[in-house]
């Protein structure tokens, strides 16, 4: 027999099927792991198919020489997978199988958990009385029955154990323990759900997929819950995702407390034994319900009856570094494979998923109201061009400063968002608020600090940064973002006797970072958490009456068409977290576009106005959902061949550009936004097609990629980041 067997490398010339013989005395399966000789040494491989024929000259082809484990560790469906993705989104095989499995496993350094117990033999001789610890174990045993050897020869003596195994009256066993990961205990809680949740459990019942579109505060874990409930009562899985961020202890105590054993845990806090162990608890059926990160959604889960994700809007489902993938496209080959329900949920959707719902792709059910029937949080927009006229030159507006004193007190909390995404920024004058834009894409302009230049990232077009405002005249021109630090120092300095806890990637990078400030801010009273993204989400801190958001533009002049979508989705998610008990909530939300109709919208919590008017815009502008963006960016370290070779490729998209007059929307080659990383230049091909033709298009162009290039070439479909 032979195997078609996929080389377990990262490089292009190996990303094929090869082919060996099976040895008769092996016996092996698809899915499972090999060791093959290949060139002058042994490689690791993945069996693809079994077959009794070979394409090949069948005396030349070599041997497989052993397997890794006894069975396979690639599961049908994610062979059917790997093929999806590298067709589908221009992978290589072996990257994608590489998804599949804890990466501990594929270096082998990481061992199984083995303790060794001992009992007593079934028939044994009771020793002399003359051997007394002796005597004792065996005492000991009878009481205790089977115990850890560790503690038998720590209490008496690991010789007297010894002679005792040695004489056949103790045996020792030896078991294999899953390191589990910490968690939080609580109570479990059921709760009896409201009439619209119940609406929405039942409307979600047929195996297809379904948008969930609930406020914050709506209640949307609860259905997430029971619809995994329902699953396993029809003796199905269940698999869900939650954004890394999310994923807070308190969220994984209340899936623990809900679902016990049943569930496997997996997020960025485990222990390289901890995510191996929990990997073979889902492998081998143990865990029948997944909660994780966006990895998460390539568990070895079998018979799945659901698939949700939650916060679906978020970017951090789409992984940018290599291999490039959205999760939603992983999702709904799940769902297609395993034919369950997919669950995409957010108080938020994505413009792209919401167009779906709408076109009736997807079943769309709504929340339009928090659980305890609050009302929404008042959102007041600040202008802070009319503060600075006013001679405040602070960061905090004087309503935030007002708001915060009240706060303090009356013992409650508050939170401050700042919003820090990005390298660099845009530049503004401060005096009428002007923003440079580039004058062909209508996208504003990114500040480059190396250069001192403002360039465009969609066509790459250069202006002269701005020393002078071409609006005013003004002198007064104003870039870079403000920090966390800085705010609380400016906060600390007001409320000197005040807790102010910081929150971003510097103070959570410790293993229990996060917890720590979350617990000492819970019981802060008054106090203040001051926080990038990460305070946005999942927490319920009832005491949280005010949430001020210092530079609500932070994320509206990113150079990106979804940077209006991004920022209605940050005011919306931070506003959600004020007022989540019996007291409405506040928001001060601090801008120099006040009259920005993102503003608008977000303030009156009008998601589907928000949609009607950002969807038109894209549909006009040609960009997603109502068109496709490709970009592919040549990296390598000497600039000479990666301008050369970005060259000679963009020829060749260009002639293809010329059959595909109307669809082909858009062509360009330049430097990429970031000319240089990590000492590798950078240089792109960015183009735009209709959607009519994007499949056909894209097959096209992606041929043009010469495989014997010496840089590295990536291919990315409507990319979240062009920096
Ligand atoms: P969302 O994810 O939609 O923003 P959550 O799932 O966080 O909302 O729920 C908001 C709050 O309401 C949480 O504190 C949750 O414990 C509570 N809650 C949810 N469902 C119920 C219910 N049926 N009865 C009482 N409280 C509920
Ligand atoms: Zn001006
Ligand atoms: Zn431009």
């Amino acid at each position: 027999m032979f195997a078609k067997i996929i080389i377990d490398q990262d490089v292009k010339a190996l990303d094929k099927v090869f082919e060996y013989v099976i040895p008769d005395d092996l016996d092996v399966e698809v899915g499972q792991r090999v060791v093959v000789p290949f060139g002058n040494r042994p490689l690791q491989g993945f069996i693809v198919e079994i077959c009794s024929e070979c394409n090949y000259d069948a005396s030349k082809l070599k041997p497989i020489i052993r397997k890794i484990e006894d069975f396979p560790v690639i599961k049908k469906e994610m062979l059917q997978l790997m093929f999806y993705m590298a067709d589908k989104l221009y992978l290589k095989l072996a990257s994608c199988l590489r998804l599949f499995l804890p990466s501990e496993m594929r270096t082998d350094k990481i061992k199984e958990l083995i303790i060794r117990f001992c009992r007593l033999a079934d028939a044994f001789e009771v020793p002399s009385a003359r051997a007394k610890k002796q005597l004792e174990i065996v005492e000991f045993l009878k009481e205790n029955g089977k115990q850890k050897f560790s503690e038998v020869s720590g209490q008496f003596g690991y010789a007297p154990l010894a002679a005792l195994v040695k004489n056949g009256t103790v045996i020792v066993e030896e078991e294999q323990q899953n390191r589990a990961p910490a968690f939080d205990v609580l109570e479990k809680q059921e709760r009896k759900l409201t009439d619209l949740q119940q609406r929405a459990v039942d409307e979600i019942c047929e195996n297809k997929t379904y948008l969930l579109h609930g406020v914050t505060g709506s209640g949307k874990t609860e259905v997430y819950m029971n619809l995994i409930d329902r699953q396993l009562e029809k003796g199905k899985t269940a698999l869900m995702l939650v954004p890394e961020i999310s994923l807070t202890p308190q969220v994984l105590a209340n899936f623990k407390a809900r679902f016990g054993d049943k569930v496997a845990l997996i997020h960025s806090g485990l222990s390289a034994g901890e995510r191996f162990d929990e990997w073979k608890r889902i492998f081998f059926g143990e865990a029948r319900v997944v909660v994780g990160a966006r990895s998460a959604i390539f568990s070895p889960i079998e018979n799945l009856g659901i698939i949700i994700i939650d916060e679906e809007h978020e970017q951090s489902y789409v992984s940018e570094s290599n291999p490039r993938y959205d999760t939603h496209d992983i999702a709904s080959f799940r769902r297609c494979f395993n034919d369950c329900t997919l669950v995409l949920g957010s108080a938020t959707p994505s413009i792209e998923s919401y167009a779906k719902a709408i076109d009736g792709e997807y079943g769309l059910v709504e929340m339009p109201v928090r659980v305890n029937g609050m009302e929404m949080p008042k959102i007041v927009v600040i202008d802070m061009l009319m503060e600075m006229r006013q001679g405040n030159n602070q960061i905090f507006s004087i309503p935030l400063i007002y708001e915060l004193r009240g706060i303090v007190e009356q013992k409650k909390q508050a939170m401050i968002f700042i919003n820090r995404r990005g390298f660099s920024s845009f530049q503004r004058c401060r005096q009428c608020g002007y923003i440079a834009k580039c004058s062909d894409c209508d996208v504003s302009l990114v500040y480059h600090r190396f250069d001192n230049k403002l360039k465009c990232h969609y066509c790459g077009k250069r202006y002269r940064a701005l020393d002078i405002c071409p609006s005013c005249g003004s002198h007064d021109i104003k870039q870079g973002a403000i920090g966390t630090e800085r705010v609380v120092e400016e906060l600390q300095k007001m409320f000197p006797d005040v807790p102010i806890l910081r929150m971003d990637n510097d103070t959570t990078a410790q293993k229990n970072g996060h917890r720590q400030i979350l617990n000492e801010f819970k019981n802060a009273k008054p106090g203040i958490l001051v926080g990038t993204q990460m305070i946005a989400k999942g927490h319920d801190f009832e005491d949280v009456l005010l949430v001020g958001i210092v530079d609500a533009d932070q994320s509206l002049y990113q150079a990106d068409y979804r940077s209006i979508e991004r920022t209605f989705q940050l005011v919306t998610q931070v506003a959600g977290r004020a007022g989540r008990s019996l007291k409405q909530g506040r928001v001060i939300l601090q801008t120099y576009s006040p009259r920005h109709y993102v503003y608008r919208f977000a303030t009156n919590y009008d998601y589907k106005g928000f949609f009607k008017k950002e969807a038109n815009l894209r549909k006009v502008t040609k960009f997603p959902p109502y068109a496709r963006i490709v970009r592919i960016l040549f990296t390598h370290e000497d600039e000479n061949i990666v301008a050369q070779e970005c060259r000679v490729c963009y020829n060749k998209v260009q002639q293809i550009k010329e059959q595909y007059a109307q669809d082909f929307v858009y062509l360009d080659v330049m430097k990429a936004p970031l000319n240089k990383i990590k000492n590798k230049f950078r240089y792109q091909i960015m183009m735009r097609f209709s959607l009519a033709k994007a499949d056909e298009i894209e097959k096209k162009v992606f041929d043009t990629v010469d495989v014997k290039a010496k840089s590295s070439v990536f291919f990315e479909i409507n990319p979240n980041n062009l920096s």
